[in-house]
């Protein structure tokens, strides 16, 4: 799916990423784990090609997207990738069905079938009923389903999830939690940040940043 090569990433004076060096395969699910202000956003923002100010080199799917225009990038961004985030991020004036439709709208994806799209992903997270609300008379874990369902409805590659449990309670952790785990085994790739160790527990491979470096397990970062 990915390939990461020696990716530097600096702010200024101070690096904030260095040396990163990752391979993520096709069917995938990562998590990322790291102490706040170790570099995660930094990484799925290169990740998600949302940052192209970086040394090194990213390859998605093979290609690389260091020089292309920022026009051709958020058509990849909205035909490649799908994002969720701790905070939901859905249009508040907008109900369930139409938050879920936006990267249809946007997509040169050739769509004819666009309400059988929405209708299935509104299934496969649990939602079936809701279409009509407004996010502001769905709970925490149904509008973070809305989330999903909007990151999936286009048939990414790659799903980036940045502490997507972050603004839930462990019990509706784990109901996303097995949202994340049944798209996966229907083969979508995951990237996901978390603090929560047993929420990583989902992932098939977890990785652990720390000033700005990689490593594979924990054993390792303790002790450097
Ligand atoms: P931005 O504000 O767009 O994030 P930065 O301040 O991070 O930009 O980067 C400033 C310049 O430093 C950019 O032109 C970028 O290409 C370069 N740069 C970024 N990361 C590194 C790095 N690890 N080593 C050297 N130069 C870098
Ligand atoms: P995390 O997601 O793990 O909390 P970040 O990737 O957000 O960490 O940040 C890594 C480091 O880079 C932190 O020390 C943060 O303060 C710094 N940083 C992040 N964004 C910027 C920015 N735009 N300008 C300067 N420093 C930044």
């Amino acid at each position: 799916m990915l390939k990461v090569t020696n990716i530097g990433k600096a702010y200024g004076k101070f690096t904030a990423l260095e040396n990163i060096n990752l391979e993520v395969a096709d069917g995938e699910f990562l998590a990322i784990m790291g102490p706040s202000g170790s570099g995660k956003s930094t990484l799925i923002n290169i990740l998600g090609l949302l940052d192209q100010s970086y040394t090194g080199e990213y390859l998605l799917k093979n290609k690389n997207y260091k020089t292309v225009s920022d026009n051709f990038l958020s058509r990849i961004r909205g035909d490649q990738l799908g994002f969720v985030f701790q905070n939901f991020k859905l249009l508040t004036t907008y109900n369930v069905y139409e938050n879920i439709e936006i990267p249809l709208i946007y997509s040169k994806k050739e769509q004819n079938n666009k309400r059988e799209l929405i209708e299935d992903v509104i299934e496969k997270v649990g939602l079936k009923g809701k279409e009509k609300n407004r996010p502001s008379e769905l709970s925490g874990g149904q509008q973070q389903r809305v989330a999903i369902a909007r990151a999936i409805v286009n048939h990414p590659n790659l799903v980036i999830a940045d502490e997507p449990t972050g603004a839930l309670d462990s019990k509706t952790s784990k109901e996303i939690m097995d949202i994340f785990t049944k798209l996966n085994q229907d083969g979508t790739t995951i990237i996901m940040v978390t603090h929560d160790s047993e929420v990583a527990e989902y992932a098939m491979r977890t990785v652990y940043i720390r000033d700005g470096r990689l490593y594979n397990d924990e054993k390792s970062v303790k002790k450097s």
